[in-house]
C-alpha cells in the first residue's frame, strides 16, 4: 500500500490536490480534521473533546489525534494507498505513525509539502471562509493561531522526513492542475 503524506500550512490546498489524487489513482482518504468536524457534528465523545482546540485554532493533543488515526487507517486494509491529509502535524505524531506503519509491515512512502508562503494562506482563507461554512475560518485572530500552531510546531515534521529523503517540495502558488501534474510524476515515480 501507498502511504501519501500531502503536507502544508493550513490553506495550501491539500483538500483540493487531495481530491485530484483521489479521482486519478482511487486512493483513500484521511483528512483529519474532517474527521474531526464530523464528530464535533456528531457531538461523540472525540467530537466533544476535540472541538475546544479546534475552535480557538489549537491542534487537538497528540494522544487524542492519534488514537482516532490508528482507527481511520484500519479502515482501509485493502486499499492500493491511502492519502494522509493533515497528519502528522506534529514530530511525536509522524514518530507514532512510523511505529503504526511499521506494524503493517507498511512505510510513509512520499511526503508532498507544497510550499505557499503565509501571505497567501491568508488571503485564501479568506475567500474560503465565505463558503467553507466552518467556524475555525471566519475569526481572523482564530486563522493567525491556525497559522502560528503550523509554523511553530508543524514545520518541524518536514526534517523528520527530509532526513528519510522522503520529501518533495512543490510551489503551491499557481495552476492547480499543473501543481496536480507535478504530483502525478512524484507519485508515478515511487508508485
Ligand atoms: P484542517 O481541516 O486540516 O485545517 O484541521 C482543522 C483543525 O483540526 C486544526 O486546526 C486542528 O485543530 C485539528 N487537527 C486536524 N488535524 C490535526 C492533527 N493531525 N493534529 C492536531 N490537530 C489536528
Amino acid at each position: 500500500m501507498f502511504y501519501l503524506v500531502v503536507f502544508g500550512p493550513p490553506g495550501a490546498g491539500k483538500g483540493t490536490q487531495s481530491d485530484k489524487i483521489i479521482e486519478k489513482y482511487g486512493f483513500a482518504h484521511i483528512s483529519t480534521g474532517d474527521v474531526f468536524r464530523a464528530n464535533m457534528q456528531e457531538k461523540t465523545e472525540l467530537g466533544i473533546l476535540a472541538q475546544d482546540y479546534i475552535n480557538k485554532g489549537e491542534l487537538v493533543p497528540d494522544a487524542l489525534t492519534i488514537d482516532m488515526l490508528i482507527k481511520e487507517v484500519a479502515k482501509f486494509p485493502d486499499a492500493k494507498g491511502v492519502i494522509l491529509d493533515g497528519f502528522p502535524r506534529t514530530v511525536p505524531q509522524a514518530e507514532a505513525l512510523d511505529q503504526i506503519l511499521a506494524g503493517e509491515n507498511q512505510k510513509v512512502d512520499l511526503v508532498l509539502q507544497l510550499d505557499v508562503t503565509e501571505k497567501e494562506v491568508r488571503d485564501r482563507i479568506e475567500q474560503r471562509a465565505k463558503v467553507s461554512g466552518r467556524e475555525d475560518d471566519q475569526k481572523a485572530a482564530i486563522v493567525e493561531r491556525r497559522i502560528g500552531e503550523y509554523f511553530s510546531k508543524t514545520i518541524h515534521v518536514l526534517p523528520y522526513y527530509q532526513q528519510q529523503n522522503k520529501v518533495v517540495s512543490l510551489n503551491g502558488i499557481g495552476d492547480i492542475d499543473q501543481i496536480f501534474d507535478q504530483i502525478s510524476s512524484a507519485i508515478d515515480a515511487r508508485i
